[in-house]
């Protein structure tokens, strides 16, 4: 269109010196993410030639003129697909929030990604921007606890239902849920895995599959979402096996220092749009100096991710023969398993992670003692940090549980969940050959 503003009217930039197009490729050969994280989305003649992007503290942006403005909010209503084209107020967008976006899908080939302030944002964004009053949500369970009562007991009382199936069912137990909830209308399919603290695996294949056969090209079928927080973006890329929406909660793996909190989806462009509307209204984004931060640690991601599931590895191989350990329930065996949950592994994933089960002999008190015994690694909840965490999930993140449901879940007064970090992995066995003695 010839009223069309310029790019240097839309940005009131003047590209004095010229930028360098981004680098994606060289030659024939696609640039891995590793590579892409050090440089992707930023150019630095737009800041002073700063190596690094400043953060940037402001809380709204100069429009270069009233056309550009108007066109910014023909984005950010929604009246234009996409976004806004430029940064408007920090509500809805900002520098730091978009380089870390357009990173942060690279790593599942996603054709979009939003961050937000926590993984619980994300979440109940993702849910906002989606269910109707009478709309059921189909689940695999058990699903991260503040996510179950975002289900059951908030969006419950604004006339939600959901349904359930455990992580680890067969096509059929899936077919037998989807067609149920089919009945009415389905607001999305929500899965996580593996499920926390069993450690099952979903089959993210076959509740693709299963959904497709249901609603085949129907225009109301559900957008498969699922928290990929455990395995990804390294062991798990659920978009290649039939997912629409991977969540994050970047507090974890992604921010890796346990020292933020935040949140992302990934997904497609028209389903990424739908989540930033409501993103935009109810300002659940990230804030800068988070998404700067989060910006180091992609730098890293591989390696941290690397080492700390290599350690995860040795570490469990341990445990497993030691004569006071019952049972330990990491991924990475699944690799030589036989059965369903091996089937899933080798087909989804491409690493046993590094947040595994414990079960001890014996009950909270050996366990216990195990914990206060460990001197290398900490003694909290949270998991996907540089530093080995420990935490006994029957007394702590699962204390509230009914004890039927604990039993049924595995949740046993024995269990100490355990996340690796990426210090010296004979350093780590020996501190829980240490503890072990010390039971
Ligand atoms: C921690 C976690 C969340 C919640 O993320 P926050 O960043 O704490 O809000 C969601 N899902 C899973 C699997 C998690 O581990």
């Amino acid at each position: 269109m010839a009223d069309e503003p310029t790019e240097q009217e839309l940005t009131g930039v003047e590209t004095r010196v010229s930028r360098k197009p981004e680098i994606d490729a060289i030659g024939g050969r696609t640039l891995k993410p590793a590579t892409l994280m050090m440089g992707h989305g930023y150019d630095p003649t737009l800041s002073e030639g700063a190596l690094k992007p400043p953060v940037f503290l402001t809380s709204t942006f100069v429009f270069p003129n009233a056309a550009a403005g108007k066109r910014h909010f023909e984005g950010v209503t929604g009246k234009r697909p996409g976004g806004a084209a430029g940064l408007v107020y920090s509500r809805f967008n900002g520098p730091n929030q978009e380089i870390l976006e357009d990173r942060l899908g690279i790593w599942e080939g996603a054709e979009d990604a939003l961050t937000f302030s926590s993984g619980m944002a994300a979440i109940a964004t993702l849910f906002l921007s989606l269910v109707r009053p009478g709309d059921t949500i189909v689940h695999s369970g058990p699903l991260y606890a503040a996510t179950e009562t975002l289900i059951a007991r908030v969006l419950g009382r604004f006339g939600v239902h959901w349904l359930d199936f455990p992580a680890g069912a067969t096509r059929e137990e899936i077919d037998a849920v989807l067609g149920k909830a089919a009945t009415g209308r389905v607001a999305l399919i929500y899965l996580e895995s593996p499920a926390n603290p069993t450690n099952a695996l979903v089959d993210v294949e076959a509740v693709a599959a299963s959904r497709d056969a249901i609603w085949g090209s129907a225009a109301e079928k559900p957008p498969i979402a699922i928290d990929n927080t455990f395995l990804g973006p390294l062991w798990s890329q659920p978009l290649q096996h039939g997912a629409d929406v991977v969540v994050y909660s970047l507090t974890k793996y992604a921010g890796g220092h346990s020292d933020l909190v935040a949140g992302g989806v990934l997904g497609s462009k028209a389903v990424i749009d739908t989540i930033r509307a409501m993103r935009n209204t109810i300002g659940t984004i990230c804030d800068p100096n988070t998404a700067w931060m989060l910006l180091r640690s992609l730098e890293t991601l591989e390696l941290r991710m690397s080492r700390a599931g290599e350690n995860a590895a040795k570490v469990c191989a341990f445990l497993r023969d030691h004569p006071k350990v019952e049972h330990v329930g990491y991924l990475g065996f699944l690799a030589e398993a036989e059965g369903r949950q091996a089937d899933i592994y080798r087909r989804h994933c491409t690493g046993g992670g590094s947040t595994f089960s414990l079960y001890l002999k014996g009950g909270e008190a050996e366990a216990f003692r195990f914990l206060d015994s460990l001197k290398i690694a900490k003694l909290a909840v949270s998991l996907g940090g540089t530093e080995t965490l420990a935490s006994h999930p029957a007394a702590m993140t699962h204390l509230s549980v009914p004890d039927a449901r604990k039993q049924a879940l595995g949740i046993t007064d024995n269990l100490v969940r355990i996340s690796i970090g990426v210090e010296d992995a004979d350093d780590l066995i020996a501190d829980m050959e240490q503890a072990l003695a010390a039971i």
